[in-house]
Parts: structure tokens; sequence; C-alpha cells
């Protein structure tokens, strides 16, 4: 493992984007995500302050971390995100962002955007109110479709729009969230439905692949594929519209992985470091947090997270195993 420089792993993919979930609280139940009832919470004094927080993207502002997302759980159920965000922000890093589910945005977007946060991606199962209520259990498509607006009004945009795609549960929905992009300018990403949900009932039939859903609006809108900007790796593949009324993304997580050039790293809410969504290695920052331990003793954890990811998330390996955590205990 190397002492200094980057953040490389043992296959040499240098990590630049860090994802911190703030809480593994929420406010929503999705059927893709928690339970109705009966997930146990962290208690308090396991979840990390915001200064341990802050003072862990520090030291990865100085391994090359360029990007910071903040999510959850839903990260507007941490009571002063506001304040964690403007410590985190300046760090100085290229991009700020916040992943929610858009139902208690509306009086933060301002104070958000005034911390500075950049952008926003809001999740969105569905454009048929009562439909949008069965997948989230909770909340209302009303509000969500207000955050878009107050999002964009504070000037956190691109607003980013996360579908996650189930079959028989909303891709029937497809064509009319590529017209709510065109309409509206709103970049909207559509997510294979991943193995992470907390009851463990996923299965292989539920995902719509995404060689399937571009098919699917190609035929009515023909699409081109679009570079990502700068030579980036970005888990969304980009296709704009042929006619020029926008973009899409798709994140085929399941079948179309892009662990080959995967530069991310997360910071769950009890202070683990996980090189990837699908394993169960993890490096605790919170003990060096809490044992005394210097930034370099935090950049050598961090390094150590890094160095051990594996060369793919295994998901489609006749023996791939679940990880432990969920998706809300992890953040997306
Ligand atoms: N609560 C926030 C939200 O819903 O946007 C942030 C956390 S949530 C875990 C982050 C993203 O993961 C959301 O876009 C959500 O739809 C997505 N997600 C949750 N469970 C998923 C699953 N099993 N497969 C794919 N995406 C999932
Ligand atoms: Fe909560 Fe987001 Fe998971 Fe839905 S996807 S239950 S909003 S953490």
């Amino acid at each position: 493992m190397p002492a200094e420089g980057a953040l490389v792993d043992r296959h040499g993919r240098v990590h630049t984007d860090l994802r911190i979930s703030v809480t593994d609280r929420c406010n929503l139940r999705c059927v893709y995500c928690m339970p109705e009832e009966g997930l146990a919470f962290l208690p308090r004094s396991e979840i990390l302050s915001f200064g341990e927080i802050a003072r862990v993207a520090r030291v990865a502002r100085t391994l090359g971390v360029r990007s910071i997302r903040f999510t959850g759980g839903e990260p507007l159920m941490r009571r002063g995100l506001v304040e964690l965000v403007g410590m985190v922000a300046g760090e100085g890093f290229d991009d700020v962002a916040l992943t929610t589910n858009g139902t208690l945005l509306v009086p933060h977007a301002r104070a958000l955007a005034a911390a500075g946060l950049h952008r926003v991606n809001i999740s969105c199962d569905s454009l048929q109110p009562l439909r949008f209520s069965e997948i989230r259990r909770r909340g209302d498509l009303g509000t969500v479709l207000g955050s878009m607006d107050a999002a964009e009004a504070a000037g956190l945009s691109p607003v980013k729009v996360n579908v996650v795609v189930v079959a028989g549960v909303n891709d029937d929905e497809i064509l009319d969230f590529c017209a709510f992009g065109r309409d509206t300018g709103r970049l909207v990403r559509f997510i294979e439905y991943m193995p992470l949900d907390a009851e463990g009932s996923w299965c292989r039939d539920q995902v719509v692949p995404s060689e399937e859903l571009l098919a699917r609006i190609g035929a009515q809108w023909p699409l081109a594929p679009v570079a990502a900007a700068g030579g980036e790796p970005a888990p969304a593949e980009r296709f704009r519209f042929v006619d020029g009324r926008g973009e899409i993304g798709v994140v085929g997580s399941v079948t179309r992985p892009f662990c080959g050039t995967c530069n991310r790293l997360r910071l769950t809410a009890d202070g683990a470091v996980r090189n990837c969504l699908f394993t169960d290695d993890e490096v605790s920052v919170r003990a060096v947090l809490r044992n005394g331990g210097s930034d370099d003793d935090l950049a050598v954890a961090v390094r150590k997270a890094v160095w051990g990811k594996l060369p793919g998330h295994g998901i489609n390996d006749p023996g791939f195993l679940r990880p432990v955590r969920s998706m809300s205990m992890i953040g997306g």
C-alpha cells in the first residue's frame, strides 16, 4: 500500500469521490430499500459528530478526494445538516452534492446553497401520486416535485432525478419520466434495482436491464451516447436525445457494472469507510477518531480501506453474498 500520493487501490483505480452518510434514519420506507417496520437504527453515540465527519473530509481532501456527496438514510433527517455542509464545503471540494428523498428540502434549499452545496439528486420513482405513495410508503409526490422547483430556485442545479426501476412496479413509466425530463430540463437517471433491500427480497427478474430500457426509450426518442465530462469515470452512462431535448443517465450496476473505473468510497454514519456498496470489508475511522489518532493515522485508515478494494462487486457470480448492511445504512 503506498504511504503517500493519491488514494489508489491494488488494481490501480484512483479514488476521488467520497459519499458521506450522515444518518441511517429515514422518514420514508421505500419498498426497495427499507422494511415498513423493524429496522433498528444506530444509537446516537455511535454516529459521527459533525466535527468528526468534517475532519475525515479534510483528510480525504488532502488525499486527492475532489467530490463529496451527502447521503443517508435521509440526510435531511440529520439536524443541522446546513452547518455540516458549510464545514465540509469549506475544505474546497470541486463538487459538493446531496442525495435526498425531497420530502424535507424546501425549507432548507436556500440555506444549503448558501452553505456551499452545489447540486442535488432527488429521488422519485413514480409520477403517479398513488403509485409514488405505494413505492415510498410515506411522503407524497407533490412535495417532492415542489422540492425540485425549490432546488432550482436556490441555484442547486442541475437537478438530477433518481428513478429506481423495478420490473412490474414502475417500468411502464420509463417514457413518462423521459417526457418529464425533456419538458423540465431535469436530468433523469434510471437506476437498476440492486440487491441491497433490507428485506432480502431482491430477485433478478425485478431488474430491468439497462439495454432493454435504452431500447425502449430509443424506439420513441433516438438516443446517442455522451462522453463523460473531462473523461471522469461516472457510474451513470449518459445519453442525449438526438432531437436536442436534453439527456438521461443510466446506472446499470447489475447488468453493466462500472467497477473497472469505480472511483468511489463511502463513509457510513457510524464511521466505517467502505470501498464498495457490496462489500462487508470496512475500516473504522471512528476508532481512530475516538482513540486520539492523528490525521496521519486517519489517512492510513482511509488508504487501507481503498487499497483492499476487489476488482468487481460480484453480483453476477454464483457465490455472491449480499452485504450485511442494506442501502439505507450505507448511503446510495
Ligand atoms: N434517502 C435519500 C434518497 O432516497 O435519495 C438518500 C439515500 S438513498 C439510499 C440513495 C439512493 O439509493 C436513492 O436514489 C434510492 O432510490 C436508491 N436506492 C435505494 N435502495 C436501492 C436499491 N435496492 N437499488 C437501487 N437503488 C436503491
Ligand atoms: Fe429512505 Fe432513501 Fe431508502 Fe427511501 S431510498 S427508504 S428515502 S433512504
